[in-house]
Parts: C-alpha cells; sequence; structure tokens
C-alpha cells in the first residue's frame, strides 16, 4: 500500500497542470483502492464554495459545473469540520444534498477527508461505492494518509500558483515564505534555471582526451576567474564574513583530490568532461546529502553549484548581460552564489528562493549587501519571468501580479525607505542616547579576522560578541595555537581602544567541522559549545592560549563561555582558563599585576542559565545574552526549520518575562549584562530591552545605524511604559502591536513595518 501512495503522489507531483494532476490523482486512487468513484473538491475561499474538478466515476459534465457552498452536502460537511467522515449509506445523512447531474445516486458508501495544508483545507477527497458498506479502518487510513501528501504536493509544487490563482479574485498572488533580509524591492522577476542540469546530462565517451582535458582546465580557470572578479566587485560592499563565503567556492575549485577524479575520468574512463563532471559531482554530493549534519549536507549544494557553473561554462550559453533587465530581482528554486556572481550588484533588487533558509549563505549574503530577500515559498518558475514582482522582506512574503493600487502602496513604502536609510547613515557616528539622557552602549557583533571591519563605520564601544568557531569553519583541520593568537592578535590590534569580548569555539548544532563531524539525532541539544570543548581541554587549553597571548599587547582582551546550562561548566572552564593563564603568565615572565586574569563571561542561552544567576554572579564578571539560542530553547523551535520558522516568536511573553528576570536579578547581584543575540539590533527587541533597562546592546554592523538613530528619536520613559503593557500581555502579537503603534506614533513606522 505504501508504495501505491508514493507512486500517486508522485505522478500528480509530476504532473503539467494542476488539472492533469487532479485527473490522475482520481483514476490512480480509485484503481489503487479498488472504488466506484473518486472525486475531488477545490477550495474557492473568495467565493466560499468547493468546486468539483476531477472526477473518475461521477458524470463527466459535472466535472467543473459542481459548486458546493462551505458546510453545503456531505463534502462541504468534511470541508467544515476538517475531518474525515465515512458513511456506509450517504443518502441517510440529515446533510445529504443531491447533486443533479452527477448521477451520483448510483453510489451509497463514501468515504470523504479534507487536504490541509498549514491549517489551510485545500479541498476535499472523496471516494465512493455502489455497494452500502463502511470503509476499513485501512482504507480510511490509507485516503487520509494521500490527502496529508498530497497537501505539501499541491503546496510544494509548481501546481500552488495555479491552485492560488484559482482562489484568487484579484490578479495579485501573495505568497508568504521567510523573512531572510528585510526591505522591500519593486522589479521584474529574472527567473534563472540551470542551463544544462547536472541530471540532464548524458555520460558519454570522449573523442580525445587530451582536449577534453584541456577543455577542462580552461573552463575550471574561467570560474575561478569569474569567483574572483566577483570577489573584488563585492569586496567594497561585504564583510569579510560575507566575503569569505565566496572563498568556499575557490576552495571547491583548487580542491586537488575533486580535481584530479574529475581528470581521472576524463583520461582514464574516457569521458567527455562534462560526463566526468557529472559523474564526480554526483557522487561527491551522494555522499555529503547523506550526512546528517546540517553543514556537512549542505556542502553538497556547494558542489553542485560549482560543477553547475562549470557545465555553464562548458556548454558556452553566456548569458548575456546587455539583455538583463536594468533593475531586476533574481528568482530561482534554489538561489546559488554562483547565480548572484553572473548579475551585476546594481541591477539586483531582491532575492526570491523557492529552497533555502533565513541562515543559509545566500541569506548571509543578502543581509551583508541589504538586498530585501525571501526564502522557502511555494512558488512556480512558469509564468513569472520578466513580470512584476514585489518583496516585503519585513513581512517575509512575496507579490505576484500586483495591481496598481498595490504598486502604488508599496512604492510609497520603498521611497520612505530609501528616506529612512539616508536618515540613519547620517546618524551613525552619533552617540546612542535617548531623549531624556540615557547613554546606551553599542557593541559590534563580528566573526572573522581582524582586517574584515575595515568596513565598519560609525560609532561604536566595542565588540561584544567575537564568534572564535568561523575561523575553525573554513580550515581543514584544527587551527594551530599560532595560528589562532595570529587571528586573535589582529582583532586585538584593531580594536585596541575597546574591550574585545571573545567567545570561546561554539560549535555543534548547526555549525559543524568538516574535519570533526559530529552525528546526532537532536544536535541542538546535544554536544554543543562548552560542552563539547570542556570535554576536549586540549582544544580549549589551545584556544585559551592563543587568545590570552594576543591579549598581552592591548590587555583588551575578555572571554565569554558559550552554551553554559550549570555552575559546575562555569567552574571547569574557569579552572583550565586560570591554567592557561598562570602557564602564559610563566612562559613570558610576569606576574599578576602585569598581567591580570581577563574578564570572564557567559552567554545567557540555555533556559537554565537564567535560575543560577546568583552562583553565576559570584563566579563570573559579565553575562552576555544569546537571545537566537534563549528563544529557541524557550519555545523548543529549531532556528533554522522554515517549517516552524513562523513560531520562532521574539516577542513571546516567555521571552519577555525571561529578559525581565534576566535583568533584574543581574541588577540585583551587581553583575554587568548585555546582549548579544539578533534581537538586540532588531527595532523592536531594541527598544523592549531598553524598557526593561538594558544599556549595552551588541549587534552586526548593518543593525547599528537604525538601532542608533531609534534610540537618539525616542526618551526611555515612554519605553518603559510599553514595557509596563508589554509585561502584562498575553501574546507576542499584542506585544509587538504595542511597540509598532508605539512607533507609528512618533513617526517611526518605517523601522518595522511590513507592507500589511
Ligand atoms: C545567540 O545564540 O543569540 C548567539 C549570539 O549566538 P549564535 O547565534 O552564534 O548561536
Ligand atoms: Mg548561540
Amino acid at each position: 500500500m505504501l508504495s501505491q501512495l508514493r507512486q500517486i503522489v508522485e505522478e500528480v507531483g509530476d504532473a503539467k497542470s494542476l488539472t492533469a494532476a487532479m485527473d490522475t490523482l482520481v483514476q490512480q486512487t480509485k484503481l489503487t483502492m479498488k472504488v466506484d468513484c473518486c472525486s475531488i473538491f477545490i477550495t474557492d475561499p473568495n467565493v466560499q464554495e468547493l468546486n468539483l474538478m476531477a472526477s473518475e466515476g461521477l458524470a463527466s459534465t459535472a466535472v467543473g459545473a459542481t459548486r458546493l457552498k462551505f458546510g453545503e452536502g456531505i463534502v462541504g460537511l468534511v470541508h467544515q469540520k476538517g475531518e474525515p467522515l465515512n458513511l456506509a449509506n450517504v443518502s441517510d445523512h440529515p446533510h445529504y444534498k443531491y447533486l443533479p447531474a452527477s448521477q451520483e445516486e448510483l453510489f451509497n458508501s463514501f468515504l470523504g477527508t479534507p487536504i490541509i495544508h498549514k491549517r489551510q483545507v485545500l479541498g476535499v477527497l472523496v471516494v465512493q461505492q455502489k455497494k452500502p458498506r463502511l470503509f476499513s479502518e485501512l482504507e480510511e487510513s490509507f485516503l487520509v494518509t494521500l490527502a496529508m501528501h498530497l497537501a505539501s504536493v499541491l503546496a510544494n509544487s509548481g501546481l500552488r500558483l495555479e491552485l492560488d490563482k484559482l482562489n484568487q479574485p484579484a490578479a495579485s498572488i501573495h505568497l508568504q515564505g521567510c523573512p531572510a533580509s528585510s526591505g522591500i524591492a519593486i522589479a521584474e522577476a529574472y527567473v534563472v534555471r540551470p542551463i544544462l542540469t547536472l541530471a540532464e546530462v548524458n555520460i558519454e565517451k570522449s573523442y580525445s582526451s587530451s582536449k577534453e582535458i584541456l577543455l577542462f582546465e580552461m573552463i575550471v580557470k574561467k570560474c575561478s576567474d569569474e569567483f574572483s572578479n566577483l570577489a573584488l566587485t563585492l569586496k567594497e560592499q561585504l564583510s569579510k564574513e560575507a566575503f569569505a563565503l565566496f572563498d568556499i567556492y575557490s576552495h571547491v575549485l583548487k580542491d586537488k583530490t575533486f580535481l584530479n577524479a574529475i581528470r581521472g575520468q576524463i583520461n582514464e574512463a574516457h569521458l567527455t568532461a562534462s560526463s566526468a563532471i557529472k559523474v564526480v559531482a554526483e557522487s561527491y554530493i551522494k555522499q555529503f546529502e547523506a550526512m546528517s549534519d546540517r553543514y556537512l549536507s549542505e556542502r553538497a549544494s556547494d558542489i553542485r553549484d560549482v560543477a553547475q557553473r562549470l557545465l555553464y561554462h562548458l556548454t558556452q550559453q553566456v548569458e548575456d548581460d546587455v539583455n538583463l533587465p536594468d533593475k531586476l530581482i533574481l528568482v530561482a528554486s534554489e538561489v546559488t552564489l554562483s547565480m548572484l556572481a553572473s548579475i551585476p550588484t546594481e541591477k539586483l533588487q531582491g532575492i526570491v528562493s523557492v529552497h533555502g533558509g533565513v541562515s543559509s549563505h545566500v541569506a548571509i549574503l543578502a543581509r551583508a549587501l541589504g538586498i530585501p530577500a525571501v526564502m522557502g515559498l511555494s512558488l512556480s518558475l512558469d509564468n513569472i519571468n520578466r513580470k512584476t514582482l514585489i518583496i516585503d522582506g519585513y513581512a517575509g512574503c512575496i507579490i505576484l501580479f500586483p495591481d496598481q493600487p498595490l504598486l502604488t502602496h508599496y512604492q510609497v513604502l520603498l521611497d520612505e525607505e530609501n528616506e529612512l536609510k539616508n536618515l540613519v547613515e547620517l546618524g551613525k557616528s552619533k552617540d546612542a542616547v535617548t531623549l531624556d539622557g540615557q547613554r546606551i552602549s553599542i557593541l559590534l557583533n563580528t566573526g572573522l579576522n581582524a582586517n574584515q571591519h575595515g568596513a565598519v563605520t560609525g560609532h561604536f564601544d566595542g565588540i561584544g560578541l567575537y564568534r572564535s568557531e568561523l575561523p575553525f569553519m573554513l580550515t581543514d583541520s584544527f587551527p594551530t595555537e599560532l595560528d589562532q593568537t595570529e587571528s586573535y592578535g589582529k582583532l586585538l590590534d584593531q580594536y585596541s581602544e575597546f574591550p574585545v569580548t571573545m567567545r570561546t569555539l561554539d560549535v555543534g548544532g548547526d555549525k559543524q567541522l568538516s574535519y570533526f563531524p559530529i552525528v546526532e539525532e537532536n544536535p541542538f541539544l546535544g554536544w554543543r559549545g562548552i560542552r563539547l570543548t570542556l570535554d576536549h581541554p586540549e582544544i580549549f587549553l589551545v584556544q585559551i592560549r592563543a587568545m590570552l597571548s594576543a591579549s598581552l599587547k592591548h590587555r583588551n582582551l575578555r572571554i565569554m563561555l558559550p552554551m553554559i546550562s550549570a555552575i559546575e561548566e562555569v567552574n571547569e572552564a574557569k579552572r583550565l582558563i586560570t591554567q592557561a593563564w598562570k602557564e602564559i603568565k610563566y612562559e613570558f615572565g610576569l606576574t599578576a599585576d602585569d598581567f591580570p586574569l581577563p574578564a570572564i563571561g557567559v552567554m545567557i542561552e540555555v533556559p537554565s542559565s537564567i535560575f543560577i544567576i546568583p552562583q553565576l554572579a559570584q563566579s563570573v564578571d559579565f553575562i552576555s545574552i544569546g537571545s537566537n539560542d534563549l528563544i529557541q530553547y524557550l519555545l523548543a523551535i529549531d532556528r533554522n526549520n522554515s517549517r516552524v520558522a513562523s513560531l520562532f516568536d521574539s516577542y513571546h511573553p516567555a521571552v519577555i518575562q525571561s529578559l525581565k528576570l534576566i535583568i533584574d536579578n543581574s541588577r540585583s547581584f551587581d553583575l554587568e549584562v548585555s546582549i548579544c543575540g539578533e534581537l538586540a539590533g532588531d527595532p523592536i527587541g531594541a527598544l523592549i530591552l531598553l524598557g526593561l533597562g538594558y544599556n549595552k546592546l551588541s549587534m552586526n554592523a548593518n543593525n547599528m545605524g537604525k538601532i542608533k538613530y531609534l534610540i537618539n528619536a525616542v526618551p526611555l520613559h515612554e519605553l518603559e511604559n510599553c514595557c509596563d503593557l508589554a509585561l502584562k500581555a498575553n501574546s507576542g502579537t499584542e506585544i509587538r502591536a504595542i511597540f509598532v503603534n508605539y512607533l507609528d506614533r512618533k513617526g517611526l513606522g518605517g523601522f518595522t513595518r511590513a507592507g500589511k
């Protein structure tokens, strides 16, 4: 039964149109379940009706011509109740409504089940039999399971667009995805499909291996040059962190094992260059995809992307830049870095990717470039190329075929946004001081090496979070103490007048080291952060020694421990830090007065740590809230999973109450507290934090301008009043509304407003 079910779902998914899909569905289901009739009704919410879209058994004239009001008849009842109904004699049911011209009088027994996607009833699937009988439990569960699979096939395939079109009175279609990068874009959709996909390449023998090798070497060089050129173009606009993503491609293009495997296929198996690329790339992809950890399995898409680019050059189908629209929104099933490479940045207004999440490489890049992006949506790429598209990166939605009033509305928002950007830029060099004189310390979150922030302009008070794991992720083995000392030294040098808070290695979860893979069922609840480094003191000690040696020159280091959940972890980490400190002191012939132990702090990101603040206050010098993880653990919502992304509510009352508890406890124990999660760089998040009493916010460079602008535009006592209300609110939606209304009243609505 399972394989038949899978087959039906696959065939429906492969259908070229919605009608064909529905016809296939009813035919195959009727056949598989050995019933006399199978029909599907599709919901039309605009007129509140169910439309008989396909049937194998009912009169063909009824198909397309039969409509039921919501709640009307048995099918309407299934739709209304949202649950299956199994009846031996359908006409006995008080809700039964005879459908003239359908010939349904032929059938007595009825089994109907709703097709539901994300709480929305898309339609009703029905099977009927002449013989009066109740359908068996097996039949019922088959139909229900089929409907569940069908719902995601319908929602996630190209069929969705057709379905939406059916359900839309106006031309415009709103599609919801994940907000990967905020902002508004209005431009032509530029749909990019791979010219020759890896799967489409036929395996062919070559006539001349030497010629194929030459060709291959040439395109490898072409691709490398292309990425270097792009890197040069983007260098000004990108932080080193985002810029380093291109390194991953260069890595693949320089990877001798990968290249030699392709050369081997050309020279020894006598394949053409394109066949050799296919064979090798697919085997790499397969191996990476089989790996359960996210970081490694994501490498599969790097390999696919590079192989695709090699094929692109090999087939010599050069895109014609001249034909590109002046302003475009890049749309693809999976937007890749190499697609971005082929589009001049001045033309690129926005990014829409059917697949991928907010933490994908492209999302990171989009944010670094300040380009609105929406990812992870059900969108068919057919019929939208060169059509006007709106991206609302605040709400994480796109609008296809927008009508004139919508276009005008969004154009006004876009103009406002541009005006705001100019204002924010001007305020960057100012201090952050509220209208009633409260100075707020603004700190910078940073990730890679010291040079990367040459581009960070404006005033800030130090580094609130240096994510030390990123350099570990870009190497092929654990970096040596010397390498680390050099790398940390650069950062400490660059910010010599500022305190620099370096976080110790925080791998595990979604951050994996290719040379130290960790395979776990629940990586976010597993061997992560301090748990891993305490189990490997040799790694921890080397890192601490490197940090300490690097800090000798300016003494501006602070050490922060990630993922702390219990005081024992702090004690053990402090023991190791003290050991490393004594060693360095001894090696450099220093006394404790010459070289005091740097300040040590912990991240508050595991809920249990909130409740040990009194103990932490005895042991550490500061705490910093990692709201990204704290929210994920408080709400039990994977921060990277697009399926539950809409539940990741940063303003959830539990979050606000926790923040209140943390600040109150820290104050009463005289413990320095700051926040370095994304919440600090979010306009509403920052206002909430200020209103609760926080005065140290650490954020990425992109958010600094707007957060400072906001701080300079509001008095603290008003934020305190808003927080009093927020602390009594029942839901995240209410809390958000309090601040959205407040900002609107202050004429600052542009900072949060989505286009709704
Ligand atoms: C956090 O969890 O909020 C945080 C700052 O750390 P990371 O995002 O690196 O997990
Ligand atoms: Mg974290």
